[in-house]
């Protein structure tokens, strides 16, 4: 495909732990073989500190133009449904060309951030009066565009979303660019999936919107075209999601899928927020990612996710960005360890004893990631390792928040005490995306952004 120069690193974060004097061989995007206590050779690209890129398991690229609309009061008390309803009227008026600069200024803002993959959660469908494109997959296309121009790497999740709410509710007339009936939706996951393929190691899935946007045989169906493939949906993210629920049942969402629906290590269950003990651990049993948003949640007033309870029942969690809000994957770390000392008031919950919290965070962070966005085979959970794709994050470690740091510290204080701004290169497929914190492209993204958010505010 193309020639790069091997990469050395004074240190890196391998699957067995940090490792001194690392040299990553790259071939055809993959990582071709580590070397460790290796010299660096004539040629070589040479760096401090190097981790594997993490993955955002769960994103609405284009609500990255809301971010800060949403912080004023209404008169009424204020909720993630008043929020919607901005969301909403934002969406009212996008167009393709709009879609694909928003997504790709979040796209560039990720790579800057430590994200190397997204997972986006596509549930936007249909042109503006809610009638279908003459190409099922004219929206999937531009999501995929943006991710081609700025080289991150792409799990779609094309989303199927039906019903405005348990029981098979009719949509609202704000939600008339989402729905699909499932033969429909078949043709946009079709579509999404040729589409995918521009992308170096691209990747699809599926998505039902959520418990409310789908019934059980529409779930069924979504399930079906997964063909192998990861599944995900919104679950339990809001008290009121989780009444309605029961209203329609008797049971809570996560009850009800784990009961009705084929849950296994493919899924990932976004927000999870409401989930009881008992549901965590039959969530943890059947090995699926539960996809955690916490600056997202916390902005949203959605609740604490028990992670601590989580983690202890061996339950496996990813992070995603979601409204994007911020795009930073230090602070979505920090923001779960710190929503449980808030919860618990104690200190460094989420580590095991005598370990280190970022370390704990990170590792999950990967492991989670990779599984919920579907990597194959053993690049799931190694990160740095032969035969995986080469995306790579290093940090800044001239700056003084890292200074003296070494191996976990580093992780702690990028974590911690830094975050985006302590990003220093990125590679995504053996394709050098970021360097000194800024995409290659970031100007021209920039101004495409400019151009699209000023026609949807005027
Ligand atoms: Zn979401």
């Amino acid at each position: 495909m193309y020639a790069m120069a091997s990469l050395w690193f004074e240190s890196a974060l391998l699957p067995q732990g940090w490792a001194r004097e690392v040299r990553l061989v790259p071939r055809d995007g993959r990582i071709e073989r580590v070397e460790t206590r290796a010299a660096p050779a004539a040629g070589d690209e040479r760096h401090r500190v190097a981790l594997p890129g993490l993955g955002n398991v769960h994103s609405h690229a284009f609500q990255r133009g809301l971010a800060g609309l949403t912080e004023r009061r209404g008169h009424d008390a204020d909720s993630f449904w008043t929020w919607r309803e901005l969301m909403y009227r934002f969406v009212e008026r996008l167009d393709p060309e709009q879609l694909e600069a928003l997504t790709a200024l979040a796209f560039v803002e990720m790579l800057e951030a430590g994200f190397t993959q997204a997972g986006e959660f596509h549930y936007l469908h249909h042109d503006r009066d809610g009638s279908p494109f003459a190409d099922p997959g004219e929206l999937a296309g531009r999501v995929v565009a943006a991710a081609v121009a700025t080289g991150i790497g792409l799990t779609i999740l094309p989303t199927l979303y039906a019903h405005g709410g348990f029981g098979g509710a009719p949509p609202a007339p704000r939600q008339r660019r989402f729905i699909n009936d499932p033969e429909r939706f078949a043709s946009i996951v079709e579509a999404s999936r040729r589409a995918v393929q521009a992308v170096t190691f691209g990747q699809i899935g599926v998505a039902a919107h959520s418990l409310r946007a789908v019934t059980p045989e529409e779930l069924a169906a979504v399930v079906r075209l997964a063909d192998g493939g990861v599944i995900h949906l919104h679950i339990a993210e809001q008290l009121r999601e989780v009444e309605e629920c029961r209203l329609w049942c008797g049971a809570s969402p996560v009850a009800w899928l784990l009961a009705n629906a084929p849950v296994d290590e493919r899924w990932c269950l976004v927000h999870a927020t409401h989930a009881t003990e008992g549901e965590l651990h039959g969530i943890a049993a059947r090995r699926a990612v539960v996809g955690l948003c916490p600056v997202t949640e916390a902005n949203l007033g959605d609740g604490i996710f028990p992670a601590a309870a989580f983690l202890g029942a061996g339950g496996r969690i990813g992070f995603g960005s979601d409204s994007n809000v911020r795009v930073d994957a230090a602070e979505e770390l920090r923001t779960l360890e710190y929503s449980q000392r808030l919860a618990y008031r104690a200190r460094n919950v989420l580590a095991a004893p005598g370990t280190s919290t970022g370390r704990r965070l990170f590792e999950a962070a990967l492991a989670g990631g990779r599984q919920a966005l579907g990597y194959p085979g053993a690049a799931q959970t190694a990160g740095l390792t032969a035969g995986a794709p080469l995306d790579v994050v290093t940090l800044a470690a001239d700056r003084p928040q890292l200074l003296g740091r070494s191996e976990d510290q580093l992780l702690d204080s990028w974590i911690f005490c830094g975050g985006r701004e302590l990003i220093d290169c990125v590679w995504r497929a053996g394709v050098k995306v970021v360097s000194g914190g800024r995409h290659r492209d970031r100007t021209a993204v920039e101004a495409r952004y400019a151009h699209a958010l000023r026609a949807l505010l005027a």
